[in-house]
């Protein structure tokens, strides 16, 4: 039986259908660009790839084309569950939710904490309850795993009234992602997660870090919103909390337009004046390119501060581990991170560092270092494993 796994984004579309036991992903794809003329659906399976015109397409336009494919391959009575990512569950979900009409009203209380993620998650939602009516969805936050922050993690230190009435506190992201490899990662070390305490850094586009002890999030750089902490392709990462002021006095920008440049004229981007893609400012950068030069070490300056401020959480650190579209490609970052961190007794094994590319993954420290890993992340079939674990808790 396939679990099938939807990501919805504020104007895409991205699904798989897997095995929630083995992880073998049967059927996957991106719908982007959905409300544009230039709307289309990728589909990948078998090792063939076809793509389709949506023209102004929607949520339920895709749908209605995966459940066409699903028929064709003869694979629709075999869908069991579907399994939804959330980027924002607030406080109230610290674990997965089968969806009821309450469960969406609740998602929908959420919208205000991430104005673009949520609305196309609920949008997401309805588009597959009309698809496959009478199967049972659930959904995955990217907070609820890092819901076992202590107080001490969580609260700014802020009027409390922010924090009671307006829900002002950490919640931290990609929670989905850092569980998933801290398992992994005790797989490698074949040692049991309860008695591990972790460092994972997920580094894609979005970039976070996190502390896991026994397989609970005690830490994280993200906050109330996904803007907190590293420096990101196109966001800031932390700045002063006085910025927004000072700017908006000395420049006329309005909050909104602030903002929305911290999201997405920021990071690596505004550094480098070229560039959010790690790959080409590395490339920039072995040119000579001196704004791609000062993005990376920036980048790997504060991501070291990072993971430093995340051994304070856990006392005693037992390994590091590397994730995402960087984590698990850019043998450069890697290398440049541990040396920033030889008090943590981080050692770089550099051929081990060169042959640990994206698909193989693996330890990266040398044997008399605290062990660095690699782990590949596979947050869809996380989410068809919760889907399938809390469906069993339920029916039984
Ligand atoms: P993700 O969001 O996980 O897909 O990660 C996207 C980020 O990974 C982008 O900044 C990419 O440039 C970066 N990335 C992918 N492949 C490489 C590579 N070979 N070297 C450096 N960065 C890479």
């Amino acid at each position: 039986m396939w679990t099938l796994v939807l990501n919805s984004g504020s104007s895409s579309l991205k699904f798989a259908l897997i095995d929630p036991a083995s992880g073998e992903t049967h059927l996957s794809g991106l719908a982007e660009r959905l409300g544009a003329e230039a709307a289309s659906l990728r589909l990948d399976s078998g090792g063939k790839r076809q793509t389709h015109a949506l023209h102004g397409g929607s949520y339920a336009e895709a749908m209605r084309l995966v459940l066409n494919e699903l028929d064709t391959l003869g694979l629709r009575s075999e869908v069991w569950a579907i399994g939804h990512r959330v980027v924002h569950g607030g406080s109230r979900f610290s674990s997965p939710a089968s969806i009821t009409p309450e469960v969406l009203d609740a998602i929908r209380e959420c919208v205000p904490l991430a104005p673009l993620h949520n609305p196309a998650s609920i949008a997401g939602i309805e588009a597959a309850m009309n698809a496959f009516p009478g199967l049972p969805q659930v959904a995955v936050f990217d907070t609820s795993f890092h819901q076992t922050l202590p107080e001490v993690a969580y609260r700014y230190a802020v009027p409390e009234e922010w924090f009671r009435q307006h829900g002002v506190r950490r919640y931290g992201f990609h929670g989905i992602s850092h569980a998933f490899v801290a398992g992994e990662a005790a797989r490698m070390l074949d040692r049991p997660l309860a008695d591990l305490n972790l460092i994972t850094a997920h580094l894609g586009n979005g970039c976070s870090v996190c502390a896991v002890s026994a397989g609970r999030s005690v830490d994280t750089s993200m906050g109330l919103t996904p803007l907190e902490g590293l420096v990101m392709g196109t966001r800031s990462g932390n700045v002063d909390p006085g910025l927004h002021d000072y700017l908006a006095r000395v420049s006329g920008l309005t909050l909104t337009q602030i903002t929305a440049a911290l999201n997405r004229e920021s990071g690596f981007l505004a550094l480098s004046g070229l560039t959010n893609d790690m790959r080409e400012l590395e490339e920039a950068a072995a040119r000579g390119h001196v704004g791609a030069r000062l993005a990376a070490d920036i980048f790997v300056y504060r991501l070291a501060q990072g993971i430093a401020s995340m051994a304070v959480a856990l006392g005693r650190v037992d390994g590091l581990v590397f994730t995402g579209g960087i984590g698990e490609n850019s043998a450069t970052v890697r290398a440049a991170t541990l040396a920033r961190l030889p008090f943590l007794g981080l050692k770089l094994d550099e051929s081990a560092n060169s042959a640990a590319v994206r698909g193989q993954g693996g330890p990266i420290s040398a044997p008399d270092s605290l062990p660095a890993l690699v782990v590949n992340t596979n947050e869809e079939w996380m989410i068809a494993r919760e889907t399938a674990e809390i469906l069993t808790k339920v029916a039984g």
